[in-house]
């Protein structure tokens, strides 16, 4: 019999059927009288779950566009931007930025451990700049940011500079408050630790951004001007581009999913669920690529043991019916992801590690079977 196939890469997430069901519902209008009423208070609902007093935008659109939106509304041609990068998803923000002419500078640590906060204000003393880009969990190398601590420092030592923060692996998996964690602009997507199905963009411009943006003037990009948003985010019965109706009513009800989990108790679960990963995945004998107190909450990358061929490991992982994810850049070939994030349940992550296993048998792995499940059983009782 085939397996079920089960979604386990960092993003896409599973997805549950309450959340997917809003997906099948025929579409209405956009101006429809009651869909306005659901997408504003989902705007609303949202900026306020993640502590934005200034401006929350959903739009149609992956993560990347919202990488774009956070360059193009803060910085112009000619201004200076510092790179702060934990992996592949870090060095995105060189390319976005380089083509809008903007001078880029980067940090960059070694794969699996962070730029020291320190570093990070030693640079911003010496130049000026405009604004800082992190990722908060970047998902080539799981790696976590602190993200408070360096809002911190910008917002004591340097109050100028605009800090952007990509929270595509980690809102609402890991802990972020726009105002409180004094960030400019957060990042994110609907498919990973929302839970929904790939295709919103989601910005939080807090009050500083969007005071920047009222600086630049006319700005080359026409989608993800802030300026054609805002009236729309405002009052949604007014028309700029077509919303993804769909995906907005599915995102609605992740919100709900969300409140009645409590997000403090969501941010709690991803933190003990995200141990207890490690834990079994070190209990089979690979090893964790993230550095112990960077190891984010959302996803875990692994390296192999010794002999283990990558595709014939994730093949056979995929045979048992889970979908993990390759490596990335200097990690491919070398390592697995895997995410557990969002809606990922119990049920989820136990079938995942018993797929894992039994994969590690076919391929001639000598395993105890049930080992991983034991560990990550005893971690989260
Ligand atoms: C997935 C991801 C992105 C890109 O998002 P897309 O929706 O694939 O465009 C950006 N940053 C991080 C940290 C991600 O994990």
């Amino acid at each position: 019999m085939i397996n079920k196939r089960l979604v386990m890469i960092p993003g896409p997430t599973p997805t549950i059927n309450r959340i997917n069901d809003q997906m099948g519902r025929p579409t209405c209008a956009h101006g429809d009288p009651d869909f306005v009423v659901d997408y504003k208070n989902t705007i609303d609902r949202i900026g306020k779950m993640f502590d934005c007093s200034g401006q929350a935008f959903i739009i149609s659109g992956s993560g990347s566009l919202a990488l774009e939106m956070a360059i193009a509304n803060n910085l112009k041609k000619g201004d200076n931007l510092l790179v702060i990068s934990h992996g592949m998803f870090g060095d995105r923000f060189i390319d976005i930025a380089e083509r809008k002419g903007i001078n880029t500078d980067v940090l960059r640590a070694p794969w699996g451990s962070i730029v020291p906060v320190d570093e990070i204000n030693k640079q911003l003393s010496i130049k000026k700049y405009d604004a800082v880009t992190v990722s908060h969990v970047d998902t080539s190398t799981a790696v976590l940011a602190p993200i408070a601590e360096i809002g911190e420092m910008i917002h004591k030592e340097h109050k100028d500079t605009i800090y952007i923060v990509d929270g595509v692996a980690a809102t609402a998996g890991a802990r972020s408050y726009v105002d409180k964690m004094h960030i400019d602009v957060l990042i994110t997507a609907s498919q990973k630790a929302l839970g929904v199905a790939p295709g919103l963009a989601i910005v939080f411009a807090g009050n500083k951004s969007l005071k920047r943006r009222e600086t630049l003037g006319r700005i080359p990009e026409y989608y993800v001007d802030y300026e054609k948003w805002i009236p729309i985010m405002q009052d949604p019965a007014k028309y700029y581009a077509t919303p993804p109706v769909n995906l907005i009513w599915a995102l609605q009800e992740a919100l709900n999913v969300i409140d009645e989990e409590g997000i403090e108790n969501r941010y709690d679960r991803h933190e003990k669920q995200g141990a207890a990963m490690r834990k079994a995945l070190e209990s089979l004998g690979f090893t964790v690529t993230a550095e112990k107190g960077v190891q984010a909450p959302t996803l875990t990358n692994c390296f192999y043991m010794e002999g283990i061929e990558d595709q014939a490991f994730r093949t056979a992982v995929l045979e048992e019916g889970i979908m993990i994810a390759g490596a990335l850049g200097e990690y491919a070939g070398k390592a697995f992801r895997i995410g557990h994030m969002g809606n990922a349940d119990l049920h989820d992550l136990t079938a995942a590690l018993s797929a894992i296993e039994r994969a590690l048998v076919k391929i001639g792995v000598d395993i105890q079977l049930g080992k991983s499940i034991g560990v990550f059983l005893k971690e989260m009782s």
